[in-house]
């Protein structure tokens, strides 16, 4: 391991510090992160990878572990014993493979980018469509809720959840959307808190696509840009991710 990371929780400064010192994906094999010894890799999540070439998929691997490191020094656990996590990334080479995982998966045959999908306690799996030219930031959001979903199922609301994807997604990987139209007054921030995954996912078709992952976003950035409102943030996730 490298040197110990900073007691507490690091500000945006920080943050883009290790963004800037991320690997882009493509020079990722090249990394530190990729030559570490699995000793060395400590509360790291074993990967394994189907559907991708070796070298792609060594890019990936320190690519993810890369942020699951910057995720894991934002949120400690204290000294507790980290479980045991596994994540499959599954890549698919054309459209017509991934819409076929679509409709094996259940979701809905529209979606066009990565995803992630709980598969059991402590294992779940990323699916990539690999035909996609620039799959960085969709990675990095699909992570984000892979950490939070196999270490703290269920803790979050998919507002907040959504929001720390996109959060680190733009941190980590520079991906951000700002949706063209933005409807004004559309929800409070209590009914945003308040709604559930299939809410979430059906206001998702129905409604302004993507400008409701621009408020998760917005929720999220707003606390940790500004100090003093990230330690209340950070001590609201804290008390929901810690119990
Ligand atoms: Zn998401």
């Amino acid at each position: 391991m490298g040197a110990a990371p900073p007691p507490g929780l690091p500000d945006a400064a920080a943050a883009r510090e290790r963004r800037r010192a991320a690997p882009p994906p493509d020079k990722a094999a090249e990394s530190e992160a990729a030559r570490q010894p699995e000793a060395a890799r400590g509360d790291r999540p074993e990967l394994l990878f189907a559907g991708l070439g070796e070298s792609r998929q060594a890019a990936m691997a320190a690519y993810l572990l890369g942020l699951w490191d910057v995720l894991e020094r934002e949120f400690p656990e204290g000294g507790r014993p980290a479980p045991n996590i596994t994540v499959e990334i599954n890549g698919f080479g054309t459209e017509v493979e991934f819409r076929k995982k679509l409709l094996a998966d259940g979701k809905n045959p529209n979606l066009v980018g990565a995803y992630y999908r709980r598969l059991s306690p402590g294992h779940g799996e990323l699916v990539v469509p690999l035909y996609r030219q620039d799959m960085s930031g969709a990675m990095a959001h699909e992570l984000t809720h892979a950490f939070f979903g196999l270490k703290y199922p269920g803790r979050l609301p998919v507002f907040v959840n959504e929001g720390l994807a996109e959060y680190y997604a733009a941190e980590y990987a520079h991906s951000a959307e700002t949706p063209r139209v933005l409807p004004k007054d559309w929800k409070t921030e209590d009914q945003w808190l308040a709604m559930t995954a299939e809410e979430w996912g059906s206001e998702n078709r129905i409604s302004y696509r993507g400008a409701q992952y621009y408020y998760a976003w917005k929720y999220v950035e707003r606390r940790m840009s500004d100090p003093r409102r990230k330690k209340g943030f950070m001590d609201y996730l804290s008390a929901r991710l810690f119990p």
